[in-house]
């Protein structure tokens, strides 16, 4: 790997290739792989990714928002999209650009519909969500028998797939309410698939849905988080690869005596003769203000340096009193062996968060 001499996010295809098959060696050989890639790929680049997992073959992407399905589009994927998180002002351009949209409610179904007439679609793919236990988006169980019947009027739209999603599928301590999640979208798709003449794809599990519940992939499943390298658990953390490395540099070494102070609002104090080192990485690149003051870190030369006072909008300063290093040398914020899911722990956040985090400012590099 190159040292950095400025902030990079450094992104490691080969490990998402890696992290690719090991979640494929999961599966049954005939269930299909459904890629999360909204923002940004979780924050690494999702038109980059999208192409690599193409060439990986996976079946199906899933973006949250219509622009973030636009942009792949643009850079000519082709492989289909759900859009998990639609709104009416976006139909149009679903249809335009080839996505898929996501149905969660009456109203959502309506005005899909109304638009895809318009359109004189036939057979429009759409993918019904039910609300199984998360009470976020989707409709109930007792909602199925007045969705077939709409369906049953129009031949704009066709049924590509039902899911749901499960509110805990990480947390061992939560396995009674997941099997309930499964049992009820069985019911529920049992039901709907019985009322329509072809049989949709059905899917129900994350990451650590595909890891924890076997018995419940039905015919695809959708991973995100672990095609970047976190399994939400020591156990499975071990076998996947952190794609993103996120490095920077030291600036500027600046030695201060006993009483002075550090960065804005003079929030750190020195406590004797120390060195601190600013680092051209702030709260503008992802490093949220919350890691200041010793809640965050970074390494420098294989040793953990805390952030000193308040994280500035595009810089930090972090004690390297005890830390042999020079200007120009660089600096590791989190990298395969560094996990962002540390730092995560230590801040009192998830790897999810502090990988997404990583604003458009960041120049990415891929490592092919
Ligand atoms: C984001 C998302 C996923 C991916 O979850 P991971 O835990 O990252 O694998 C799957 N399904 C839905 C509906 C999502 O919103």
């Amino acid at each position: 790997m190159p040292k950095a001499n400025e902030t990079v996010l450094e992104i490691d295809l080969s490990a998402l290739t890696h992290n690719f098959n090991y979640l494929k060696s999961k599966l049954q050989p005939n269930t299909k792989f459904l890629a999360v890639v909204k923002a940004f790929a979780y924050g690494s680049d999702s038109v980059e990714i999208a192409k690599h997992l193409e060439e990986l073959k996976v079946d199906y992407f899933a973006v949250a928002y219509t622009n973030e399905g636009v942009a792949l589009r643009d850079a000519g994927v082709t492989t289909p999209i759900l859009v998990l998180h639609p709104q009416p002002i976006n139909f149009k351009t679903i249809i335009e650009r080839c996505l898929e949209p996501s149905i969660y409610n009456d109203r959502i179904l309506n005005e899909f519909v109304k638009v895809t007439e318009t359109l004189s679609q036939k057979h429009y793919p759409v993918h019904i969500k039910f609300n199984t236990g998360l009470n976020r988006l989707g409709f109930w169980e007792s909602d199925v028998n007045d969705i077939v019947s709409k369906l049953k009027d129009t031949s704009s739209v066709k049924v590509k797939s039902i899911f749901s999603h499960l509110a805990a599928s990480e947390d061992p301590n939560e396995r009674v309410f997941t099997e309930k999640q499964i049992a009820i979208f069985k019911t529920i798709s049992e039901e709907f698939e019985s009322n329509l003449r072809h049989k949709p794809l059905l899917h129900l599990c994350n990451t650590s849905g595909v890891l924890n519940y076997p018995q419940a992939h039905f015919n695809m499943i959708r991973s995100g988080i672990g095609l970047y390298g976190f399994g939400n658990s020591a156990k499975e953390d071990k076998s996947l690869k952190p794609i993103a490395s996120l490095k920077s540099v030291i600036s500027q070494i600046h030695k201060i005596e006993k009483g002075e102070t550090v960065g804005y609002n003079r929030a750190y104090k020195a406590n004797g003769f120390e060195k601190t080192a600013t680092i051209p990485i702030g709260h503008a690149d992802g490093i949220s203000r919350l890691y200041g003051n010793g809640k965050g870190y970074v390494f420098i030369n294989g040793k953990k340096a805390p952030i000193v006072g308040n994280v500035c909008m595009d810089m930090i300063m972090v004690n390297i009193t005890n830390i042999d290093c020079n200007e120009g040398d660089e600096v590791i914020i989190f990298n395969a062996y560094n996990k962002a899911s540390m730092l995560a722990e230590d801040s009192g956040t998830i790897s999810y968060e502090i990988i997404t985090s990583i604003s458009q400012r960041v120049k990415r590099v891929f490592i092919k």
